[in-house]
């Protein structure tokens, strides 16, 4: 099986290396994109293996099928980026994966947590410049805090797992109650009184139609002034001007952001000796009370092998007509 691999990245490409001794794929590796104007490089292809800002919309789709490509394999979990039924219209299977490694996001999400809280990135800058004033460092004891967890899938319940051994008071929030929260001391609220009781929201849901910008001007209007946010499940889940302006005001008192809704022409190349035209990203990056990654909280060693490792089972088992419990469509 041929296998053109878009958005190739180093730290990518090795365990991928290591793990394909084992199954023997032709593997071409794209530092591009996949997206309209590349699209036309998957010709002669049997599959195309995309990560989370790789724009699988209808026309790109359409292009693949005619290139005679017939999976897609996500080596990510979320899926917002794939047209699913524009791959259905054109007999194209998608495989995803749905579970790598949830302890390697949910310990960026807490670092992110712990590093606002204690201004650890501020300290760091301080001290390297022999400043060891601790004037505006003051944190707050995340002990007896409490946390709003919404989501409670893997990668949430990971996240509530280690804030229950900060001893924080744990409220959640999901269309579907995880049986496995309840005896972690953690509380299905309405989303409204989680907005009203944490200090600390946390995300930890998929992007779908229904929930786009999700946390906006009227939610934050709903929390606790100087309540900390973090993101690190899907940039459209937060209206990033509207976090601005409530950064502005004092309601957000910290912000964590991994994802962005903006990301796709930022993220995973370095782009620090070019103009960023991203007005919006320049004024968030400003702040003290700000820390951006770029999406970066899947980056373990662990989970990297898993995202491997499930992907190329994952195309093993279409190429050989077998039952896949990750497949999406
Ligand atoms: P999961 O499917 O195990 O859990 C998602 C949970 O969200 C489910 O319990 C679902 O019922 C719930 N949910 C759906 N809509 C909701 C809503 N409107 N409000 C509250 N809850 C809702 O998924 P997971 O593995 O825990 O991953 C969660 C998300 O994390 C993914 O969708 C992806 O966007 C993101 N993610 C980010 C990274 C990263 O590197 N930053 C890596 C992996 C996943």
């Amino acid at each position: 099986m041929k296998i053109a691999f878009f958005s190739s990245q180093p730290y990518m490409q090795h365990p991928f290396d290591e793990h394909n001794r084992d199954y023997g794929f032709d593997i071409t590796w794209f530092d591009a994109r996949l997206e309209a104007h590349t699209a036309a490089l998957c010709r002669g292809f049997d599959a195309v293996c995309v990560f989370v800002n790789d724009k699988l919309d209808a026309d790109v789709i359409n292009t693949l099928a005619s290139a005679g490509v017939g999976i897609i394999a996500l080596r990510c979990a979320g899926y917002n980026n794939v047209d699913l039924e524009a791959a259905s219209a054109a007999g194209i299977q998608v495989v995803r994966v749905p579970a790598y490694s949830p302890e390697a996001v949910a310990e960026h999400t807490v670092g992110l947590m712990l590093t606002l809280n204690r201004h650890i990135h501020k300290a760091y800058q301080r001290t390297r410049d022999a400043n060891f004033s601790l004037n505006g460092l003051v944190g707050f004891n995340m002990h007896g805090k409490t946390a709003g967890i919404i989501g409670t899938g893997k990668i949430g319940m990971a996240t509530l797992r280690i804030l229950q051994g900060l001893g924080m008071t744990l409220l959640v929030h999901d269309p579907v109650e995880n049986p496995e929260a309840l005896p972690l001391g953690a509380r299905y609220v309405p989303l409204e009184q989680l907005f009203r009781e944490a200090d600390v929201i946390s995300l930890h849901c998929p992007l779908l139609p229904e929930n786009y910008h999700l946390l906006r001007h009227d939610s934050f209007e709903q929390m606790k002034d100087g309540v900390m946010i973090i993101n690190t499940s899907r940039g459209g889940l937060l209206h990033a001007q509207d976090a601005i302006a409530a950064i502005n005001s004092g309601k957000i008192g910290a912000l964590g952001l991994d994802v962005y809704e903006e990301e796709e022409n930022l993220f995973f190349s370095d782009k620090s000796c070019e103009i960023i035209h991203d007005d919006t990203f320049h004024l968030l990056s400003t702040y003290p009370n700000v820390l951006l990654t770029g999406h970066q909280a899947f980056l373990t060693h662990e989970a990297l092998a898993a995202i491997a490792h499930i992907t190329l089972d994952n195309l093993q088992r279409l190429s050989r007509n077998e039952p896949c419990d990750n497949q999406i469509n």
